[in-house]
């Protein structure tokens, strides 16, 4: 597969460059020249292939040229390893659970396909490599978790101080081997101008092989698709059309499903469901994209003011507001919704949702009220993630994950550092 930046579509690059440098050298992202358009045998037999044999078929199709067929199993066994129900609340309502991996949100599902794939990459390399990323929380856990024990991988993780939760907290912090948790005493700013300040000095980069584990990577979003296609082996044939509630930070999961329908798999409208971070609802309402700062909201995961994704997400619509509205709908909502309806689906459905997951369910009840058709919504994070915001107790609930469990037991381990590139630099040495 060959990639091109859609900034510049003259600058292009193989898989291994695409996927181990994340983003292309101007301002830009890069996307596949062309999708695979997988077989109408392929879709109409979903509902009998497992999780494995479907992600290797796509895997197959998309990057088949790259990877021979015994890498792309090696990957797909050791990434795909937790499954994603789809779980029936009502007639043509559905949660799509896809939390049920190790850090427990679906960052999971991208970090472990792309450790998987640098460490199949990076073989043979003379050079250790190193991976260095600033996380508010969410992102750095499944890359920590990801990457640990991946051959000649080392991780850095900086995050700022006494500003991730404490479950977050425990997980970048507890996992040691070749992943060090560094503890910045600043902001998630402070953090992620270290690591820019890293990719740039020259002096760093010419001693070590530096990278980065980007949320815009392509080898994040592209095994994503891979439980859109489940969802639609799940459900029984004959539930009429199909579509999908996203909730939308950086909007690499509902591009991720934008790819998976070019890619063969019919679905009627995704909603992009958002908080009240809404620069992308806004643009499908008016036409017009502006960025914005960004708000704090109880669904921090989701608190982006200009989503990275969004560029690639147009060009799939070949930058065209009339193509996007015609498969994308928008809605967004504030934190006060956003509480209510996790009551709201507890009561009506006995349902436990975590606030992202109901920031979806509220998009797709507002689409099933003017579109007749079977509706899917993501839930993003295990509900205990976000307890503080739910208000449930683990207790209570009664079916704290094991890993969950075990992870409290864990001691601390974190470097203590100021926010400086200068500290930075000299524990790189
Ligand atoms: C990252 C995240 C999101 C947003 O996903 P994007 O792909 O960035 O749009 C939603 N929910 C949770 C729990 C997340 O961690």
């Amino acid at each position: 597969m060959k990639f091109y930046n859609i900034s510049d579509p003259s600058e292009k690059a193989g898989l291994k460059k695409a996927v181990l440098t994340s983003l292309p050298k101007t301002p830009g992202l890069y996307m596949p020249e062309s999708l695979p358009v997988m077989s109408s045998g392929f879709i109409n037999n979903l509902g009998n292939i497992d999780q494995k044999e479907m992600a290797f078929e796509l895997t197959k199709a998309m990057l088949g040229d790259d990877l021979p067929d015994n890498a792309i199993k090696e990957i797909i066994d050791s990434s795909v390893t937790f499954p994603v129900p789809l779980v029936q609340l009502g007639e043509k309502l559905f949660v799509l659970e896809l939390f049920h991996g190790p850090t427990l949100a679906f960052k999971d599902v991208g970090a472990r396909f792309m450790a998987a794939l640098f460490e199949y990459l990076l073989r043979g390399e003379n050079r250790e490599t190193t991976i260095l990323a600033a996380t508010s929380g969410d992102t750095g856990s499944a890359v920590a978790n990801a990457f640990y024990g991946r051959q000649g991988i080392k991780v850095l993780i900086l995050y700022p101080s006494g500003r991730v939760s404490q479950i977050q907290e425990k997980m970048l912090t507890t996992v040691g081997g070749n992943v060090t948790a560094i503890e910045v005493d600043g902001n998630f700013d402070d953090c992620q101008r270290m690591v820019k300040e890293a990719f740039s000095d020259a002096d760093l980069n010419s001693r070590m092989n530096l990278t980065s584990a980007n949320s815009i990577n392509f080898a994040r979003l592209f095994p994503q698709t891979f439980y859109y296609f489940g969802a639609a082996g799940q459900l029984r044939r004959g539930e009429g059309q199909l579509s999908v509630s996203v909730p939308c930070g950086n909007y690499g999961n509902l591009t991720a499903g934008v790819i998976a329908s070019r890619m063969g798999l019919e679905i009627r409208h995704f909603i992009a469901s958002s908080n009240e971070n809404n620069a992308v609802t806004d643009y499908l309402s008016t036409g017009y994209y502006e960025p914005k700062p960004t708000i704090p909201t109880i669904t921090n995961a989701m608190d982006v003011g200009d989503p990275g994704n969004f560029p690639r997400l147009l060009r799939l619509f070949s930058d065209r507001h009339d193509e996007m509205t015609a498969q994308l709908k928008g809605y967004w909502y504030n934190d006060a919704q956003t509480l209510a309806s996790i009551d709201e689906l507890r009561s009506l459905y006995g349902y436990e949702a975590d606030p992202h997951g109901a920031v979806a369910y509220l998009g797709i009840k507002e689409y099933l009220k003017k579109h007749d058709a079977t509706g899917i919504f993501l839930e993003t994070a295990h509900p205990l993630k976000f307890q503080a915001e739910t208000g449930i107790n683990p207790s209570e609930k009664g079916s704290m994950p094991e890993n969950l469990k075990e992870l409290f037991l864990l001691p601390k381990k974190a470097i203590k550092m100021a926010p400086l590139f200068s500290e930075l630099k000299s524990l790189l040495h």
